[in-house]
């Protein structure tokens, strides 16, 4: 399948017009780190940090978190590199971190919400992140997972702020959070769009069901309207605004996404040539254009069909 073809990518993103996108990669520890490394990507959009702690029953201490950090952080010395506290519960539960059960993980305490909880959790891993960061001298940057409130988002930086990481961002992939966009940005320095989950919130479909699939599909144009709020937010505040869901690795989106405010993409390292050759084909107008007939749609697939016809135009 096109899909499965793997296209080189040189480590530069950027537009037709010569405009450069940050290419990231998204990955779950220091072996991804490496493959994204050696695949050129600019730096890291989103370390999974959970990936590392699935197998475990009690909470890692903050020596072997410090151990697992820098392992990424190596990979990309000198480059950014945006770690995401613990996403744990719904789809990747954690022993040490959730309960044994809630009847809608999806909705339950999950990501930022454990924190509610057992704010230690967090504390622990804010300080093991400033040791690994001093440690590597690497430029991290650090993000919490579902957050829908403006006090969460407040309560999370000043923890990251006393822990001594300046750059502080949140993930958007709830729609109160989409729509708090311009208040949360005066709390935070960055946004990542997670796009995965940004979708099954905003069409209320369980992202684990392929038998919605048809639902959870970023080209929704209530996702794609959502998105387009916090890009506007973004350029209002004069920040920046990444995604980090799959929608950033889809060659036929990213035109879309950047033509809605977004300012980086990050992707599984397998997707970067694709998605660089596609926007070098592109200039930010095109791109503009993209994205207006693509909200402008009522279904995905008129946005799709609109999309492609500004783009196919171009190529
Ligand atoms: C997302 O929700 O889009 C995202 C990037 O986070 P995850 O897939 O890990 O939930
Ligand atoms: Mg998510």
């Amino acid at each position: 399948r096109a899909a499965a073809v793997v296209v080189a990518f040189d480590g530069a993103g950027a537009l037709a017009d010569g405009q450069p996108v940050p290419l990231l990669a998204n990955v779950g520890g220091a072996a991804d780190a490496v493959a994204a490394a050696s695949a050129h990507a600019e730096g890291v959009g989103l370390f999974r940090t959970e990936f590392c702690f699935l197998d475990r029953a009690d909470a890692p201490s903050i020596d072997e978190q410090v151990a697992a950090y820098r392992g990424v952080l190596a990979a990309f010395p000198g480059r950014k590199v945006v770690v995401r506290t613990l996403d744990a519960g719904s789809d990747k539960p954690l022993p040490f971190a959730n309960a044994d059960h809630e009847d809608n993980p999806a909705l339950g305490v999950r990501g930022l919400r454990i924190a509610r909880r057992s704010p230690e959790l967090l504390d622990d891993q804010l300080r093991a992140l400033a040791l690994a960061a001093e440690a590597e001298s690497a430029l991290v940057e650090v993000m919490a997972p579902m957050v829908s409130t403006v006090e969460e988002a407040r309560d999370f930086a000043e923890r990251c702020r006393s822990a001594g990481l300046a750059r502080v961002g949140i993930m958007i992939e709830t729609p109160s959070a989409a729509l708090l966009a311009a208040e949360l940005f005066e709390i935070v320095d960055f946004v990542s769009l997670g796009t995965n989950d940004l979708a099954q919130y905003t069409l209320a479909a369980d992202r684990l069901l392929s038998e919605l699939g048809d639902l959870n599909d970023p080209w929704q144009p209530a996702v794609l309207r959502l998105i387009g709020a916090v890009g506007d937010a973004g350029r209002a505040a004069g920040k920046p605004v990444g995604v980090c869901g799959e929608a950033g690795g889809d060659p036929a989106l990213a035109p879309v996404l950047l033509g809605l405010g977004v300012t980086s993409l990050s992707m599984t390292s397998r997707a970067l040539g694709r998605v660089a050759a596609e926007l070098a084909e592109v200039d930010e107008a095109t791109c503009r254009r993209a994205a207006l007939a693509a909200i402008a749609a009522s279904t995905a697939a008129d946005a799709r069909a609109a999309a492609a016809g500004e783009l196919s135009g171009a190529l």
